[in-house]
């Protein structure tokens, strides 16, 4: 196995943050390796010669570009496939997010590749790569090897770290491909942000922090009725985040922003480590779990053991009272 293929996702002159982390990695591993690692961009006339080169910096030795729809799945699958199949590589990468899955998944079944999801760490041992995985509710890591020609490696949104590892400018390549007829069945129809995108949660002095105890992604309105009253922001846990419920732009912890407002509120949050670690240098910590043992009790500054259902809406109605509005 020889090379490693990542794949970059470019938006509106930029590449996102989660695709530089894997091309970052790619490098890192490639280097371990000695070998060649590339990063495939898909798109139009934006995807420019200086923009693609830039990718040099996290350390891609060369940019493979074709022309296509970006931001869809098939199109970037059927050229990754033929790179591999004409050029030998021998692990592809992504940094995870819903494209990243959906690429991995189908390229593992069209090179009939193992393939690994939800990776949090990668490395080179005996001239191959290793991926570590948490499994059984994150209680253990399990690693998979793979064989044949082929490894498909999925990282978990943000796991990879970017980094300017790089020596300067990519050579970027170009690459004609034929779609095949079920990739261009698609079409991006509309494009924009998620809602709480634009919230800057690490700027808040005061947030408003929401967990799997609100029970829905409705439950986040009583999120926002108390931000509101304070003139604070809404954050979450990745829990939530993972189900859909709340953007990742608002994820607190290891693999999310690290905060430090004057006051953190957590609502129906348990307290795991890898929370913690991003909500710890706050100034003051409430919590409020209807659980009196939950681990978030350990490190509150003041602790509220009831429903957030029933706690929530009165704390709005009398910070609003407090503040006259
Ligand atoms: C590598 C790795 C990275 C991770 N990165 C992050 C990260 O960046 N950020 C992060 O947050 N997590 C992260 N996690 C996940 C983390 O381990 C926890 O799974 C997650 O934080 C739990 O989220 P939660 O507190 O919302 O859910 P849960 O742990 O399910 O807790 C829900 C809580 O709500 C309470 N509750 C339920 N109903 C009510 C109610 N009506 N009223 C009051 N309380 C109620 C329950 O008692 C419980 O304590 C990571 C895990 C791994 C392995």
């Amino acid at each position: 196995m020889s090379g490693i293929l990542t794949y970059a996702l470019h938006y509106e002159g930029a590449f996102n943050k989660n695709s530089l982390g894997a091309v970052s990695e790619g490098a890192r591993l490639a280097k371990q390796l000695g070998t060649e690692s590339a990063a495939v961009v898909v798109g139009g006339d934006d995807l420019t010669d200086e923009l693609c080169a830039t990718l040099g910096r996290y350390g891609a030795d060369k940019v493979h570009r074709a022309k296509g729809p970006e931001g869809l799945g098939g199109p970037v699958v059927d050229v990754m496939a033929k790179l591999i199949q004409e050029q030998g590589y021998g692990y592809a990468l992504f940094g995870g997010g819903l494209l990243g899955f959906e690429i991995g998944a189908g390229l593992a079944a069209r090179r009939h590749a193992g393939v690994t999801m939800e990776v949090t760490a990668v490395r080179a041992e005996d001239g191959e790569l290793v991926a570590e995985r948490p499994i059984l509710q994150d209680t253990l890591i399990s690693e998979s090897r793979y064989k044949g020609d082929l490894g498909v490696i999925i990282g978990r949104l943000n796991a990879f770290e970017m980094t300017e590892n790089g020596d300067g400018d990519a050579a970027v390549e170009n690459l004609a491909v034929e779609y095949s007829p079920w990739s261009e069945r698609a079409k991006m129809v509309q494009r924009g942000e998620q809602r709480g995108a634009d919230v800057n949660i690490e700027d808040a002095d005061f947030l408003v922090a929401g967990g799997r105890g609100l029970g829905n992604a409705d439950g986040f309105k009583l999120c926002d009725e108390l931000a509101d009253a304070f003139g604070g922001a809404v954050a979450a846990t990745r829990a939530v985040v993972d189900a859909g419920w709340y953007p990742y732009a608002g994820q607190i912890g290891q693999t999310g922003k690290t905060v430090a407002p004057k006051l953190y509120l957590a609502a129906g949050i348990s307290g795991a480590i890898q929370h913690k670690v991003g909500m710890q240098g706050s100034e003051n910590i409430v919590a409020i779990n209807k659980d009196a043992n939950a681990p978030i009790f350990e490190f509150s500054d003041l602790g509220v053991v009831g429903d957030l259902n029933k706690i929530l809406p009165k704390l709005t109605e009398a910070v609003k009272a407090r503040r006259g509005g």
